[in-house]
């Protein structure tokens, strides 16, 4: 679907990520000159590359696995992590924000479901964090999640992230729930998703 199909059967106030891992240069470029400016990434190696080549002003956002001794690499330049699943990586994220003199916005990715590959922090690690950590170098501007690859139980997955979501954004400032991909972005959109990171929709399958 092209993207600007995809953005006008959505309301406005939702943010897409176009997810282009995998996908060439030419196939981000023709996306991002229809004027779209966020892309998703999952590997530190290809993302590098990608922002080296591909114009200044794409905001790039990490969604993958991100391992502490890469986020060096990443945190000059990074527009938001959604995937912090841990308190050691926000630790680490912190250090080289403070490095490079930023601050990174981040998400905190939480395991909605129960799949071995899904990472994430529980609801109770993230309650946790939110009390107690002084954010400095980093700012936690919402939640992010991944529904099970079995989609009958996704809406009970997106329902349970959203109430959490409501009932923490006003006290914690959140700004985004990053929520739903190409196969379940209109659930994620019914339970309050107003960032959602779409790949294979967008681009055509992945090798
Ligand atoms: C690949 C990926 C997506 C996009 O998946 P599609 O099904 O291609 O839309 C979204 N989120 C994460 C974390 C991904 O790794």
């Amino acid at each position: 679907m092209k993207i600007d199909k995809l953005k006008n059967q959505i309301p406005k106030n939702i943010t897409v990520v176009a997810v282009s891992k995998r996908k060439s240069n030419k196939e981000i470029l023709e996306v991002y000159n229809t004027n779209h400016k966020d892309f998703g990434e999952n590997r530190v190696q290809e993302l590098i590359v990608k922002n080296n080549d591909l114009p200044n002003d794409i905001r790039w956002h990490m969604i993958g696995k991100l391992q502490r001794n890469k986020v060096k690499f990443i945190a000059p330049f990074i527009h938001l992590i959604h995937s912090v699943d841990s308190y050691k990586l926000l630790l680490e994220i912190e250090k080289q924000a403070k490095k490079n003199q930023r601050v990174i916005n981040i998400l905190l990715q939480i395991k909605i479901s129960n799949d071995e590959s899904k990472s994430g922090l529980s609801f109770d690690e993230t309650q946790n964090i939110l009390n107690n950590h002084e954010q400095i170098n980093i700012k936690i501007i919402g939640l992010m999640g991944m529904g099970s690859l079995d989609m009958n139980k996704n809406e009970n997955e997106f329902i349970e992230i959203s109430n959490f979501y409501q009932k923490s954004k006003d006290r914690f400032n959140f700004k985004y729930l990053s929520l739903g991909m190409s196969g379940d972005y209109n659930l994620a959109i019914e339970n309050n998703s107003n960032m959602i990171r779409v790949g294979s929709l967008i681009f055509g399958e992945r090798n």
